[in-house]
């Protein structure tokens, strides 16, 4: 067999390996772009998908042949071409992305066939019983039906059926598994939507209707309909014959959404997120590959699943930093999610409260299109926000709560209304300290202090997991009981809850604590039937939710994410604040917010006081644009890391001599990463800066192919990054 007399195509192989290989078509077998297929690979198969462009010429000798084809949708041309935008824009091999989009690869085989039976035409004369008979009498002029079924319509044993079977009087069939997705009922009627509700569902449903790219932003204040508008944009899309996908940051938590999305359309949408069982997973992988799902809601990994037809792509919470997968392929899912809309020529919707600046920015320079709701749905006022000066309040240690707050929980409690204190810090104690010697405990991988979860009785490393029992005596002096925790966590406000309104009944709510979607949805039901007064909880209850009763928030410690100086701090603690205080008084009750802070001076503070949401984000647009920031010019990360200190040492400073300063790029670093060791591995970090216009990818490769750096160091490029630790 010589090279140039078979057919070659390139197959794109799910492994951080090169552009794809050249294979040999059989010449009984028919492939085309986006077929799934199976190929050798050293001694191995692996299953690849058939690429688009030219196949290398391979020597005949080396040159091996595609095994077969899989039994699978083939994956459509805009899915491959946003494999290929994704790995060029990442700088990451395509296989590493074609990855991520066969997540799943025991969908590729058909789902196992069902064996069913029908009756014979022409039965031949055998002996009859009564229970035989009533077999076949089931089965006239109706379809085949498995065993079961037809045994327990006959009212007889399955073994009858077996039976009848055996003895060779019924006809056995393979039937397609019953459909695991019903199609949702779209002549169900909505709300009637207010004026400008209505506006901007009509534009969403005439883009998703005419098809073809574009972006448009949908804000509102919390509680001002912007799901009921956006379903109205994904149930013209699926009118369309298209597939519509909805992405939200913390899909275990969308138990609420997800009911509303049941109660219009009669069926729960297909869901995405890593928690999701492997049969399920399966299944759905499956059914958005042949079409079958029409609506799926998931995390971020549901923008890489292989749709049919996806018509819409609407991301709600546009502005929320989990979009931005920080390891392997490091991609922000609604930036990516714009990508996708473009190659499939589909419109998407970037939906929020608080959108980012990089979306306000596109919004406001016409790029994007803007829908703005202003009034929250049935004109429920937006509540009043007391920024509580922590500087001024007189507080005993060991407390955390203010007695403005403490007199307005009281004040909650007693008109039997709820509440919610928000802390973004799980466990009891952020740090614990020697009282003896000063020494803090700190994890030995990481630089992090351990953190103190007083439920499980352990001290906790929050970067890697590590984990210990809270020792008796300090590891440093030697010295019992000394060890004092510093500083509130969620369950030491329980602790002061306690002691404070010891009749209330109160829920902790933390990653740790609401750890599946089911317990999710059953912290929501308590709370709806008012079984819990008070809630406690870190970020996962600040978004999304609606509970009539919630009229107070107590933000406990608004200056956390303050801290560090990264680019984004003010712009997400300010959205994060508008968001939690978003959550008090949704209904017909005015709700109150107390905002504790030792910056009352802090532009974040002063904004959230007199509601000014336009002029906070025009000055922190202002001064990105002074310093060239992101949207205004653009940043990645060059992360370094190895066990070996020496080693990544020597490669910051070869990458320091090579780096491409100049140009319109400036280099900062190498500089010890904030978090210098993390799992044993010491990091060192450059941050690049560049001008808007200036290939930023391309430069970064030549600048790390020109460099010798030793295989003991990993090199991480990370493209517009949220996290500089
Ligand atoms: P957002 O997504 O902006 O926070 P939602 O769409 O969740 O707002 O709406 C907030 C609440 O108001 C929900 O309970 C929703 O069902 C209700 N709502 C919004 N618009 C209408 C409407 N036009 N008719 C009836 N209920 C509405
Ligand atoms: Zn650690």
């Amino acid at each position: 067999m010589t090279a140039d007399s078979v057919r070659l195509v390139r197959v794109l192989l799910p492994l951080p390996l090169g552009r794809g290989y050249s294979y040999a078509v059989p010449d009984e077998l028919r492939v085309s772009p986006g077929d799934f297929v199976s190929v050798p690979l050293g001694t191995r198969k692996v299953i690849g998908v058939v690429w688009d462009g030219e196949a290398e010429e391979v020597p005949a000798a080396k040159l091996k042949a595609i095994a077969g084809k899989l039994d699978c949708p083939p994956m459509v041309e805009a899915t491959r071409r946003f494999v290929d935008w994704v790995a060029s824009y990442a700088m990451a091999a395509p296989g590493s992305v074609l990855r991520m989009a066969m997540s799943v690869p025991e969908a590729l085989a058909p789902p196992t066939p069902i064996r069913a039976f029908a009756a014979l035409p022409s039965p031949p004369e055998i002996m009859m019983t009564p229970a035989r008979q009533r077999v076949l009498d089931v089965l006239v002029g109706g379809p085949p039906r498995p065993a079961s079924e037809l045994a327990r319509e006959a009212g007889v044993g399955v073994s009858v059926v077996k039976g009848l079977a055996d003895a060779g009087l019924l006809i056995s069939v393979d039937m397609a598994p019953p459909a695991s997705f019903t199609p949702p009922d779209l002549d169900a009627p909505g709300p009637t939507l207010s004026s400008d509700q209505q506006t901007a569902a009509d534009d969403l449903a005439a883009k998703a209707t005419e098809g073809g790219y574009s972006v448009t932003v949908l804000e509102g204040v919390p509680g001002s309909g912007k799901t009921e508008v956006y379903i109205e944009a994904v149930r013209a899309a699926l009118l369309a014959g298209k597939q519509a996908l909805v992405l939200l940051p913390e899909i275990a938590l969308g138990a609420q959404w997800l009911d509303r999305f049941r109660q219009r359309f009669g069926v729960l949408p297909a869901i995405w997120h890593s928690e999701v069982p492997m049969a399920q997973r399966r299944a759905t992988w499956r059914a958005v590959a042949t079409g079958e799902a029409q609506i799926v809601v998931g995390a971020r990994s549901a923008l890489f699943l292989p749709y049919q037809a996806l018509g819409i792509i609407v991301v709600d919470e546009e502005h929320d930093a989990s979009f931005k997968q920080d390891e392997g392929v490091i991609y922000n899912a609604r930036d990516m999610a714009v990508v996708r809309a473009h190659l499939g020529e589909i419109p998407t919707v970037l939906v929020s409260a608080t959108p980012s600046l990089e979306t306000a920015n596109n919004a406001e320079t016409g790029r994007y299109g803007l829908h703005v709701l202003a009034d929250r749905h049935g004109g429920a006022a937006l509540p009043d926000i007391h920024v509580v000066d922590m500087r001024a309040e007189k507080m005993d240690s060991g407390n955390w709560l203010s007695p403005q707050l403490v007199k307005a929980l009281g004040e909650t409690f007693a008109a039997k209304e709820q509440a919610l204190l928000y802390l973004n810090r799980r466990g009891y104690a952020p740090l614990t300290l020697c009282r003896a010697c000063g020494h803090r405990l700190k994890c030995p991988s990481c630089t992090a202090w351990l953190v103190e979860h007083r439920l499980i009785d352990r001290l906790q490393c929050h970067h890697c997991g590590y984990s210990m029992a809270k020792p008796k005596a300090c590891p440093e002096c030697k010295v019992e009981d000394k060890l004092f925790a510093c500083g509130p966590g969620v369950e030491r406000l329980a602790e002061e809850v306690t002691r404070l309104f010891p009749e209330v009944t109160f829920t902790v709510a933390a990653s740790d604590t609401i750890r599946s979607a089911s317990e999710a949805q059953e912290l929501v039901r308590r709370i709806e039937d008012r079984e819990v007064d008070l809630i406690i909880g870190t970020q996962i209850v600040a978004k999304g939710y609606h509970f009539p009763y919630l009229t107070l928030v107590g933000v406990v410690d608004a200056d956390l994410g303050l801290e560090g100086g990264d680019l984004r701090a003010a712009e997400r603690t300010f959205q994060l604040l508008y968001q939690v205080a978003g959550r008090a008084g949704r209904a017909e009750r005015p709700g109150r917010v107390f905002v504790q802070t030792f910056m009352p001076e802090n532009k974040v503070m002063k904004a959230l006081s007199v509601g000014d949401r336009a002029g906070f984000v025009a000055a922190e647009a202002e001064e990105r644009r002074d310093h060239g920031m992101p949207p205004f010019g653009r940043l990645a990360g060059v992360i370094l890391s190895s066990v070996d200190a020496r080693a990544v040492d020597d490669a910051a400073s070869a990458l320091n001599r090579t780096a491409p300063r100049g140009q319109g790029m400036e280099i900062l670093g190498p500089a010890q990463a904030p978090l210098a060791v993390l799992r044993g591995r010491h990091r060192r970090r450059f941050l690049v800066k560049a001008d808007r216009n200036v290939n930023l990818q391309r430069r970064l490769a030549d600048w790390i192919a020109r460099t010798r750096v030793s295989d003991r160091v990993k090199v991480q490029l990370d493209i517009d990054p949220y996290s500089f630790l």
